[in-house]
C-alpha cells in the first residue's frame, strides 16, 4: 500500500499531464484519427516521467507496492481522461498479472523490474477468434522442444483476437495448451514467427491500439513458461481476476462521472422555457440523479472490495464481479443519459459525451461480459443460499436492520428489505428449479448486484456519518448527501429486486395463482412499496448538492 500523500501527488500529476497533453481537442482529433498516442502511453509509463506502473509493481522490484484500493484510485483518474489511453496502461498492469502471481522468482525479478525500470509495454493475450467468454476453448498450442531428453523450449502457434497494445507492446503474456494444459509464456516483440495485424477499426477506445496476433512456431526458452510448471495457465488467470475486474469497474465509474461532470455544468447554463436546464426536475431526476445514485453504489461496491483485498481476504472474484458489473453498467448509463442531457450538442463530437459513451461501452464487453459477470455472480451466491438453506440474504438483511437502529438515515432499512426479498426469490427459484432456465440464473445475478451494492453503500454512509470512512475514499459528497444518494439507490434496488424476481419467478411457472398472494407478501411489497415515500424530496436535495444549491445544508467538493 502506498501513502495516502504519494497517491494524491500521482493523481495530482495524472491530471496535470492531462491537461496540458491530453486537452479536448487533442483527444478528438487521436479519436477521429483513429490513433494511439504511442509516445503519451510511454510517456505515462516511463520510472522518469509519469511512471503510473511503478504504483502497481510491489517495492522489492523497484515499483511502489501499491494495493487495490491505490489502483482503483489511479484507474478511476485514469479513465476521467481517456479510456483508450488508460486501456493502453490497463493492459501492463493485466499483461504482467500472470507474472505477479505465477511466475519464479527469477522470472519475477526480470520481467516485473523491466516493467519498472525500463517502463517496457506489455500486452496480455488471452482472446482468441473462437475462444473468448469460454477461454477453455483455447486452440493455441505449445509444443515442448526437447534436448537429451529434457524440455529446453516451446514452440507456440495459434493466434490471437482483440490484443489491446496488440501492436505496440515490448512483450507479451500469452495462454496457450501445452501438454499438460493452458500455460502462460512470455514472447517478445520481434519473435521469430509471430506477427500481429493492423489496428481494428474500432466503436470506441480508438486511442487505444487493439490487434490481432498470429504464431506461427514462435520458438521460446523454456523460462518463458511463467512459473516453470505446466497446466497452470487457468489458476493464475482465476487468481487475480478479482483484483483486474475492480479496475475495469473503476474505469466504468471514471468514464460515467466524466460525462456527468460534463452534462452537469452544461445544464446550469443551457436555458430552456425561461430557466437553466439545471432547475428542471424532470431533467435533473431523469438525466442525473439516478445516475448518480447508480455510480455511487458501484463505488461504495468497488471501496469495499478493494479494502477487503488489501486486508488479504484473497481475490474476491465474485465481489470483483459485482464492482465491475455494477460500475460499468452504471457508467453506460450516465454517458448515455449525458448525451441526452446535452441534447443535439451531446450528439455532435466536440462536445465529448458522445466519444465518452462510446468509449465507456467497452467495460461491459472486456475483463469478462456483463453477462458472464450476472453468471459468475449468481452460481456463487446460489450455492450460499443453498448451503445456508436459504438464510445467507435474511442473515445479511438483519445486519441492516441493526444498522438501521444505529443508522436511520442511510437506508439500510430498504437495503434489508431488498435483502429479505432476495432471499425469497431465490428461495422459490430453488423450490421451483428455476435456474435450469439460464435466463432466471443469469437475472439472479443482476438482483444480487443491486441489493449488495445497496448495503454496502448504506454500509458506506454510516461509515462516513461516523468519519470512519478510509482516508483514501472518495469524499465527493459528505454524510448527508451520501447518505441521501444511499436511500434513493436502496428504494431503487429494492423494488427491483422485488418486482422483477416475482416477473421471473412467475413468468418461469415458479408460483401459482393460489401461491401468489403469498409470495407477494414473502417478498414485502407493501413494505417497499411504503418506503418509495420521501424520494422525490431526497432527489431534489441530491440535485440541489450536485449544483451546488445546497451549500448550507451540505456540500458537494470540487470534483
Ligand atoms: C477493444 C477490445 C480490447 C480487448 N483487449 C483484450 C486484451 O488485451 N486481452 C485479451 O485477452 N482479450 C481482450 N479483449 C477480448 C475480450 O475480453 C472479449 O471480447 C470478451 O471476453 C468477450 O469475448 P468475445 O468477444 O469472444 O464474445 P463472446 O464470448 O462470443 O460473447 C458474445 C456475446 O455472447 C454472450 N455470451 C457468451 N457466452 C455466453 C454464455 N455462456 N451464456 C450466455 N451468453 C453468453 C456474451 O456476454 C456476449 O454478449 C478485448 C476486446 C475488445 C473488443
Amino acid at each position: 500500500m502506498i501513502a495516502k500523500k504519494t497517491l494524491k501527488a500521482s493523481v495530482k500529476a495524472l491530471k496535470d499531464f492531462a491537461k496540458k497533453r491530453l486537452p479536448d481537442e487533442t483527444l478528438q482529433e487521436l479519436d477521429a484519427r483513429d490513433e494511439c498516442p504511442l509516445e503519451i502511453v510511454r510517456h505515462m509509463c516511463s520510472p522518469d516521467k509519469l511512471g503510473i506502473q511503478l504504483l502497481f509493481i510491489p517495492e522489492e522490484y523497484g515499483g511502489f507496492g501499491g494495493g487495490a484500493f491505490d489502483v482503483y484510485v489511479i484507474c478511476e483518474e485514469m479513465a476521467r481522461i481517456d479510456l483508450g489511453v488508460a486501456t493502453s496502461v490497463l493492459a501492463t498492469f493485466l499483461g504482467s498479472d500472470p507474472i505477479t502471481v505465477g511466475a519464479t522468482p527469477e522470472q519475477k525479478k526480470l520481467w516485473l523490474s523491466r516493467i519498472a525500470e525500463e517502463g517496457i509495454l506489455f500486452a496480455y493475450g488471452a482472446t482468441e477468434p473462437d475462444a473468448g467468454s469460454d477461454l477453455g476453448a483455447l486452440q493455441s498450442t505449445a509444443d515442448r522442444v526437447m534436448q537429451d531428453g529434457k524440455v529446453v523450449g516451446y514452440k507456440i502457434n495459434g493466434s490471437k483476437q482483440w490484443i489491446s497494445n496488440g501492436g505496440i507492446a515490448d512483450a507479451y503474456t500469452v495462454l496457450a495448451n501445452t501438454p499438460s494444459g493452458p500455460s502462460w509464456f512470455v514472447v517478445e516483440k520481434g519473435a521469430s514467427g509471430f506477427k500481429h495485424d493492423e489496428p481494428e477499426d474500432k466503436h470506441g477506445i480508438r486511442l487505444s491500439n487493439t490487434a490481432a496476433l498470429s504464431f506461427t512456431d514462435v520458438y521460446v526458452d523454456a523460462d518463458r513458461l511463467i512459473g516453470g510448471v505446466e497446466g497452470q495457465g487457468l489458476i493464475q488467470a482465476q487468481a487475480v481476476f478479482g483484483y483486474t475486474r475492480l479496475m475495469v469497474a473503476a474505469f466504468g465509474l471514471g468514464a460515467g462521472w466524466a460525462a456527468l461532470d460534463r452534462a452537469i455544468p452544461y445544464s446550469t447554463k443551457r436555458i430552456q422555457a425561461g430557466a437553466p436546464l439545471s432547475e428542471k426536475q424532470g431533467y435533473t431526476h431523469k438525466l442525473i440523479v439516478p445516475n448518480v445514485a447508480r455510480l455511487e453504489a458501484g463505488r461504495a461496491y468497488i471501496e469495499e472490495t478493494a479494502e477487503r483485498i488489501d486486508a488479504g481476504e484473497g481475490s474476491l472474484n465474485t465481489e470483483g464481479a459485482i464492482a465491475k458489473y455494477m460500475a460499468t453498467e452504471a457508467g453506460n448509463q450516465a454517458a448515455e443519459a449525458s448525451i441526452q442531457a446535452l441534447g443535439g450538442y451531446g450528439y455532435t463530437h466536440e462536445y465529448m459525451v458522445e466519444k465518452i459513451s462510446r468509449d465507456v461501452r467497452i467495460t461491459i464487453i472486456y475483463e469478462g461480459t456483463s453477462e458472464i459477470m450476472e453468471m459468475t455472480i449468481s452460481r456463487d451466491r446460489w450455492q450460499s443460499h443453498l448451503k445456508t438453506r436459504g438464510q445467507h440474504y435474511h442473515e445479511q438483511a438483519r445486519k441492516f436492520e441493526t444498522l438501521h437502529a444505529q443508522h436511520p438515515s442511510v437506508g439500510a432499512d430498504v437495503a434489508a428489505l431488498a435483502l429479505h426479498a432476495l432471499a425469497e426469490v431465490m428461495e422459490k427459484a430453488r423450490v421451483g428449479r428455476l435456474t435450469r432456465y439460464q435466463h432466471i440464473l443469469l437475472r439472479l445475478g443482476e438482483l444480487i448486484a443491486y441489493a449488495e451494492c445497496a448495503g454496502s453503500l448504506s454500509r458506506r454512509a454510516a461509515l462516513m456519518a461516523e468519519g470512519r470512512l478510509n482516508e483514501k475514499a472518495n469524499q465527493r459528497f459528505d454524510a448527508a448527501a451520501l447518505a441521501a444518494i444511499a436511500r434513493v439507490f436502496a428504494r431503487e434496488a429494492a423494488l427491483k429486486v422485488a418486482q422483477e424476481g416475482l416477473k421471473w419467478v412467475a413468468g418461469a411457472g415458479g408460483v401459482s395463482g393460489t401461491e401468489m398472494a403469498a409470495f407477494e407478501a414473502a417478498l414485502g411489497l407493501p413494505a417497499i412499496h411504503r418506503a418509495q415515500a420521501g424520494l422525490i424530496s431526497d432527489m431534489d436535495y441530491i440535485s440541489d448538492v450536485l449544483y451546488g444549491r445546497a451549500a448550507k445544508r451540505a456540500g458537494v467538493v470540487a470534483a
